[in-house]
């Protein structure tokens, strides 16, 4: 393909942005924590000037109260305080409700230039988020960051010039989740940076056709999606040459990163993000996952709140997100339990290094006719079951390779009736049934869902019963 000057041109600001980052961070950690505090004074001050809720939260608090002074906030408060809580008084909860209900929605532009994205329901309980336009620029130069182009070897410029030139996004694209809000902007404001975005529930024969077909420069998507894709590589049915790979929304372990960075050949982008803030943190070439602390300040607490020294693993840490002044989040609990390593990275980054113990569930094997084996990647999964009963708390067991177990509540709030269910189960059978799965048993569990002693976090799909 020509030289995309187009693309250069149209992508020159965010590439812009960040060169600008790049350049600021080689002046060291001592920079990086001046600029965070600096960010933060700026965003309290907004917060408390333009926020009816965090004027309220923090009036009894001195103008000049350090961040750590400041009271944490929680999801169920800011969600039960919706309407309160931006500083742009214009945005509802019915506004934003309204602007969901319609799927061609997804990644449009919302009160002009604002985007809106939700979380999926780890916990039961759904967080609509809104970000300001330069918040979108942050995130995307953060990101863009990572892919220094000055790096490509011949063998980067080889694969992308025998690409399409665009990537590959393989997320839940029927829900406003961020991945394909921020893809679909992305392929709005700049077409030429666009690519495909297919569907996580596809079965995996469709999908590694329809990416021959499209010859992607880039594939983006879950961990677990991308290691199955490099199984499929490496057994010869899925022949793409990506210049890299991004994972991102799940843990990526060393195991399932080198035999994805084995399959492909190329660099495997590991990025840390979540829809209160959409890039906390990327990895490096060594695979350690640096904090963009200029731009996100994690703060590792125990389950009392106190902070938890370098080297231990929190119970929880809150995230204070310096890009977006819209809907402010200061000392929020973001539920992950990470660990702050104490020494610096061997790549010469001044960026913290952080171990995330965050969302782990499992890819399960299920049984195909003639005695094959069908991987179902967890994020599938997910995706069909709040497809068909919205986000409450769930959890899928494999009892076998044979039977999958539904968990949904049977009481309480929100606990879905008995047609919601019956949905559910016919739903995951279609759902396997296109996998190649078809005689695989989904039978209703009489137990609720179990949340995970350990780390207190609910895993949603278990290869077999705890
Ligand atoms: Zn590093």
């Amino acid at each position: 393909m020509p030289f995309p000057y187009e693309l250069v041109a149209a992508s020159a600001d965010c590439q812009l942005l960040a060169a600008q980052m790049r350049l600021e961070r080689a002046a060291g950690r001592a920079w990086i924590e001046a600029t965070a505090r600096r960010r933060a004074e700026a965003l309290v001050a907004h917060a408390r000037e333009r926020s009816p809720y965090y004027r309220e939260r923090y009036r009894e608090l001195a103008p000049d109260a350090p961040l750590a002074e400041l009271p944490p906030v929680r999801k169920r408060e800011l969600m039960s305080r919706f309407d309160d809580w931006a500083t742009d008084r214009r945005i509802t909860r019915a506004k934003v409700e309204r602007f969901l209900a319609e799927p061609g929605n997804i990644g449009e532009p919302f009160l002009r230039d604002y985007v809106v994205w939700t979380s999926s329901g780890t916990t039961g309980e759904p967080g609509v988020f809104v970000q300001e336009a330069a918040a979108m620029a942050a995130y995307d130069a953060l990101i863009a960051a990572q892919a220094d182009v000055r790096e490509w070897g011949p063998r980067e410029v080889g694969r992308w010039a025998r690409s399409s030139g665009g990537g590959a996004l393989v997320v839940a694209t029927g829900a406003p989740y961020p991945a394909i809000v921020a893809w679909r902007r992305l392929a709005r404001i700049n077409p030429l940076l666009g690519g495909g975005a297919y569907p996580i529930t596809l079965p995996l024969h469709e999908l590694a056709a329809a990416l021959e077909r499209d010859r992607p420069a880039f594939l983006s998507t879950y961990p677990t999606m991308a290691l199955l894709l490099a199984l499929e590589r490496n057994a010869r049915r899925l022949a793409i040459e990506p210049a890299a790979v991004w994972c991102g929304g799940e843990c990526l372990s060393p195991f399932a990163r080198e035999a994805i960075e084995q399959a492909f050949d190329c660099r495997v982008h590991d990025e840390y993000g979540a829809a209160e803030c959409f890039a906390i943190g990327s990895a490096c070439a060594l695979g350690a996952m640096h904090c963009h602390a200029d731009w996100a300040i994690l703060e590792p607490v125990d389950r009392a709140g106190r902070p938890v020294p370098p080297g231990e693993p929190s119970h929880t840490v809150l995230l204070t997100n310096l890009a977006n002044h819209l809907q402010p989040l200061i000392r929020y609990d973001l539920g992950d339990s990470i660990r702050v390593l104490a020494e610096p990275c061997a790549c010469g980054s001044p960026l913290p290094v952080i171990e995330v113990q965050g969302r782990s569930d499992d890819v399960i094997a299920l049984a195909a006719p003639g005695g094959a084996t069908v991987a179902i990647v967890p994020l599938a999964l997910e995706a069909v079951v709040e497809a068909a009963v919205g986000a409450v708390p769930f959890q899928v067991v494999a009892a076998g390779p044979a039977e999958l177990r539904l968990r949904l509540r049977h009481g309480g709030d929100g606990a879905p009736g008995a047609r919601a269910r019956s949905a559910c189960r016919k739903a995951l059978r279609e759902f396997l049934a296109a996998q190649g799965a078809p005689d695989v048993r989904v039978m209703d569990d009489a137990q609720d869902p179990v949340v995970d002693a350990r780390s207190g976090k609910l895993r949603r799909v278990l290869a077999a019963a705890p």
